[in-house]
């Protein structure tokens, strides 16, 4: 992509409104625009690392088994009377009539359609196991929507329904999105620890979020500082195997974490005193077991193996995929801009021209640029005519990996600069070394 042909309308000076630096950097790199209070329009660079975020999720998902499907934002209060949550739910929920006088809601969540359409559809045992998700807006009418998209009303979410035929399957399926949200959030470059929570009104017995520890999250938490050791890296996961899963499930949540909700203090006395820490944490994302809860009510019920009808077992389990952009900038980034993790850049690097309208230059930053484009990069050319400075301070605030400076003085020595925004160390380098270092 060509600068001068881009929409990135960065702002200059820091917005008032913001109170936290996230939010400050959606806003001044030009990600997002509010729309209304805690509603946003996403704007080409944001717009861009929601897709991509997205798209780490799609795969994990699908890697672990599990089916995405579409369901609709608008949905009808009938359901939500069978099981019960139409007045439960309370104010968060946002109420709407149809033309018809029909009750309608804007989805905060989609158990009791999801559970609907499996009670249309599987009878029998031999269905299962059964996963079904959705990444779709969600819409919650939260009572102070604040820090950008970390605490919008409308936001992204990733959705899963897992249906079971006994405990055992479907602590299993629990166990399996433990396992893929970690891959998830590595691979955005997030640490997410697992913390034992509270079921708020999904409702169910066993829960865990998962909290990327930073000074502005909104939860208080409380933890062993060994767990921020353990990491799942490039293990081979078989998503089948039950006792695989298992494990690597116990090895993260043994150890001592839990949100204030069910911090159980004389538990916490028991980790050695120089590990024991309290911190704020964001939460991105959170699974549920709660067996026939829905089911039960729903009539969700298939045939088992000795012919009788049973209600089905089951979980939820969210990730919040527009939450996390303000969570991965919360944990990256530094008093020039955003530090994009790899997995999750907008633009793999930044080619700034020093002098635009000189032949050499532009023929060199053309070429970079079909290189990179080549490989399968996406590069973004500052093509502007505008001073340097200005140049560098927007790649600075935007964030991307790399950054490869030409300019006519360094093509005489037919070298090319190239910076690391991580670590701001830059080195001189022929431009075709430049490509294959990035690449
Ligand atoms: P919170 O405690 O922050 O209000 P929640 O526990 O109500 O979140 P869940 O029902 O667990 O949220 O939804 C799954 C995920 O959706 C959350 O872990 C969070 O990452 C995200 N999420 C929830 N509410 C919001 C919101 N208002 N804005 C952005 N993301 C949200
Ligand atoms: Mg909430
Ligand atoms: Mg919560
Ligand atoms: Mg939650």
């Amino acid at each position: 992509m060509r600068l001068s042909r881009y929409f990135l309308p960065v702002l200059k000076e820091n917005p008032a409104e913001a109170q936290i630096v996230s939010h400050r950097l959606m806003l001044r790199a030009g990600m997002i625009k509010q729309a209304a209070a805690g509603i946003y329009s996403w704007l080409p660079l944001g717009f861009k690392v929601l897709r991509k975020l997205e798209n780490i999720v799609h795969e994990e998902q699908i890697r672990a088994g599990h089916i995405p499907i579409q369901m609709p934002i608008l949905q009808s209060a009938d359901l939500w009377r069978e099981s019960g949550r139409y007045d439960d739910y309370g104010e968060e929920m946002l109420r709407m009539k149809d033309r018809h006088g029909r009750d309608m809601l804007y989805t905060p969540t989609a158990e009791e359609l999801v559970t609907d359409i499996f009670r249309g559809h599987v009878n029998s045992y031999k269905d299962l196991p059964l996963t079904l998700y959705q990444i779709q807006w969600k819409f919650r009418d939260e009572i102070r929507p604040r820090f950008g998209v970390m605490r919008g009303r409308e936001f992204y979410m990733k959705d899963g329904y897992n249906f079971d035929l006994t405990k055992e399957d479907a602590l299993h399926a629990y166990n399996r999105h433990l396992v893929s949200y970690l891959r998830t959030y590595e691979r955005m470059g997030l640490q997410a620890i697992p913390m034992r929570a509270d079921s708020g009104p999904i409702g169910g017995d066993d829960t865990h979020e998962f909290l990327v520890l930073a000074d502005t999250g909104e939860s208080e938490v409380f933890y062993d500082s060994a767990v921020t050791d353990i990491r799942l890296g490039q293990r081979d996961i078989d998503y089948d195997d039950k006792a695989q899963c298992q494990a690597v499930m116990e090895e993260f949540t043994s150890l001592y974490a839990r949100t204030d909700e069910t911090h159980d203090e004389a538990l916490f006395q028991q980790v050695p005193e120089e590990r024991r820490r309290s911190a704020r944490g964001i939460e991105v994302g959170q699974i549920f077991y709660f067996g026939t809860k829905y089911s039960e009510p729903m009539g969700a019920t298939v045939q088992g193996p000795d012919g009788k009808q049973v209600p089905v077992h089951m979980g939820s389990h969210g990730i919040g995929v527009s939450r996390l952009i303000g969570a991965i900038i919360e944990a990256s980034h530094d008093d020039k801009g955003i530090i994009w993790p790899e997995g999750v850049t907008p633009f793999h690097c930044g080619i700034v021209n020093l002098k635009q309208g000189d032949d050499e230059a532009d023929a060199a930053c053309d070429k970079i640029y079909k290189a990179l484009t080549a490989l399968g990069l996406e590069p973004l050319y500052d093509d502007r005519n505008e001073r340097a400075g200005a140049k560098f301070a927007t790649m600075d605030l935007i964030g991307l990996p790399w950054r490869i400076t030409v300019g006519p003085r360094g093509l005489k020595n037919g070298v090319v600069e190239l910076t690391s925004r991580r670590t701001g160390e830059s080195e001189e380098l022929s431009p075709e070394a430049a490509v294959t270092r990035i690449a």
